[in-house]
């Protein structure tokens, strides 16, 4: 006889995988990119994200209406890019999220530059959930950081 199994999907409807640890999706659900309570650019009005193939290969635009930090993702756009996935990465807990305004974003961008060149485990805006440690390592050689 075939086995029953009871599997969990997440809420947000990211696409995540279904898994039989209900703990798990749980503590997925917590970090979601769709879970508005995390403020990231998947649930913000002020998103930009686009898709184009060419014919031989995707290219991901992810961008943001705030203008300083749309400079920010010009400028880290090769460490937002995951390599083995089809997409960029969003900002966590943005201060800018859903806002019109600008003011202030300057010091904002800058400080999540910090973030994102310096990172190894994550951070508050920035968290690298399963990132392969040879990415972190390609980050460190590129800029030449040591920590
Ligand atoms: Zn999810």
């Amino acid at each position: 006889m075939p086995k029953e199994v009871i599997k969990y999907t997440c809420e947000y409807k990211c696409g995540a995988k279904a898994v039989g640890d209900k703990k798990r999706m749980i503590a997925h659900e917590g970090r979601c990119w769709n879970n508005p309570d995390n403020k990231t650019c998947k649930t913000c009005k002020n998103e930009i994200y686009e898709i184009d193939f060419d014919g031989f290969k995707y290219q991901i635009i992810r961008d943001c209406k705030i203008p300083h930090l749309s400079e920010l993702f010009t400028q880290v756009d090769d460490i937002i890019s995951n390599n083995n996935a089809m997409h960029k990465r969003p900002i966590y807990n943005c201060e800018y999220w859903n806002k019109d305004s600008d003011d202030g974003a300057e010091l904002f961008a800058k400080k999540l530059k910090a973030e994102i060149l310096s990172e190894v485990e994550g951070t508050e805006h920035f968290p690298f959930f399963n990132k392969p440690s040879k990415t972190v390592q390609a980050v460190k050689e590129k800029y030449d950081l040591s920590f």
